[in-house]
């Protein structure tokens, strides 16, 4: 444990809460877990994921496409950069091009690292005619966008030049987009409930003044009333607030905050009706779609950061990096705790051996603290080919089958 110098007595509450703070950083935790890290080679802003940290975002990865199957929408994969072009008529380049790594050229041609998913969902739509009947249709993606941040701003999983997008668009007929944007909400709340995120506040982000938003103020109103009703109709407290919202449209922000208080957005919901304009989608013929941009959990790399932050380390079983250990009590027990990790991996745990060389039983414990479930194999377990399960807060839950853990340590929906 770190301390700190010059720790007075009336200092204290200041010293605990700064330790507080400095114990549960991300970027310190990250390292300390074995989340991530990041080389210089590389370059900043750019982080790799270590298997612990690969081994979260897979699990929440699976937990959020599986909510977004559940709730209705379809899966695809677009590439991460496209043609100059494409962002031209998007509205990118006039309006958020500070925000994009400069163009690359490859023949006569220039492409860009993608700022948004947006502009490659809205030529998925555009693919083929639509029907009214096939309204709304709900796309999602889990793929990379990119920012071309400045050195000075980087720092750990919170400030990066490439993030993984938890992102979806709903194409949908205007007057659906309120319900829309309702089940959008539902979606996310749901998902913080099972991730343990509770959210700072909810923030109604509006057009600023200047060339960074579409000059069309009918558009504006149309859509924020859209958001506004469905905020104060599920009883919503939020605060609106001028210049926070995309160049195309308004968002619902919900706001998280790290130890220090710090805010960030998480989740969004956002009505769009520029996009659809700018590419010309249609449907039964002649109608306008509207766009509902809307991610459930936001970038990866912040949510992680976020939960790591959140959890202490101590992720819920399911996200858990390392579920289950299993710790023989001497080197005699070591072929019954070798099967007993064999069932736990055929039952889809993510698990490991800690084998008694590694030190004294109380001291294999204490590594393994974080883990949920720690099973102890001893000469009574070893002879019933079974194992004593010992929970991280040190409660005892006797011998369970590994199959009824690892129904456990599954989200629930
Ligand atoms: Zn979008």
């Amino acid at each position: 444990m770190p301390c700190f110098p010059g720790g007075r007595p009336g200092a204290r509450s200041f010293a605990l809460s700064r330790e507080r703070l400095i114990m549960n950083d991300h970027r310190r935790l990250g390292r300390e877990l074995g989340i991530f890290d990041t080389d210089p080679l590389i370059g900043s802003g750019l982080p790799y994921w270590l298997p612990a940290g690969a081994a979260v975002r897979k699990a929440v990865e699976d937990y959020v496409h599986e909510l977004e199957r559940r709730g209705g929408y379809l899966h695809v994969n677009s590439p991460v950069l496209g043609k100059r072009e494409l962002y031209e008529r998007s509205g990118h380049w006039a309006h958020y091009a500070d925000d994009m790594f400069p163009p690359m050229r490859v023949g006569g041609e220039e492409f860009v690292l993608r700022p948004s998913l947006c502009p490659h969902h809205a030529l998925i739509y555009r693919s083929r005619g639509r029907g009214r009947r096939e309204l709304p249709l709900r796309i999602a993606e889990l793929g990379g966008m990119y920012r071309s941040e400045l050195s000075g701003v980087l720092g750990g999983l919170t400030r990066v030049r490439a993030i993984q997008l938890n992102d979806g668009h709903v194409f949908c007929a205007p007057e659906q987009a309120a319900a829309e944007v309702s089940a959008a909400l539902d979606l996310i709340e749901a998902a913080h409930a099972q991730l343990g995120i509770s959210a700072a506040r909810h923030r109604l982000s509006l057009r600023g003044d200047g060339a960074k938003f579409v000059d069309d103020p009918g558009m504006w109103e149309r859509s924020e009333a859209v958001l506004r009703a469905v905020l104060k109709e599920r009883g919503r407290d939020f605060d609106e607030e001028r210049g926070e919202g995309a160049f195309y449209g308004p968002k619902i922000d919900i706001q998280i905050a790290d130890p220090a208080g710090r805010e960030a957005t998480l989740s969004t919901v956002q009505v769009d009706y520029f996009q659809p304009e700018r590419f010309d989608l249609r449907y039964a013929g002649g109608d306008r779609p509207v766009m509902v941009h809307r991610s459930v959990v936001g970038g990866i790399e912040r949510l992680v950061a976020h939960l790591v932050e959140v959890h202490g380390g101590a992720f819920p079983a399911w996200m858990a990096p390392v579920q289950a250990v299993v710790l023989p009590v001497s080197d005699a027990e070591l072929p019954a705790a070798e099967d007993v990790l064999r069932r736990c991996l055929a039952a889809g745990l993510r698990a490991e051996l800690a084998p008694a060389d590694r030190g004294s039983l109380g001291a294999r414990i204490r590594a393994h603290r974080l883990v949920p479930y720690q099973l102890v194999v001893g000469p009574r377990e070893a002879a019933g080919s079974g194992a004593s399960v010992r929970l991280r807060d040190g409660r005892q839950a006797g011998d369970v089958p590994v199959e009824r853990l690892a129904a456990e340590a599954r989200p629930l929906f």
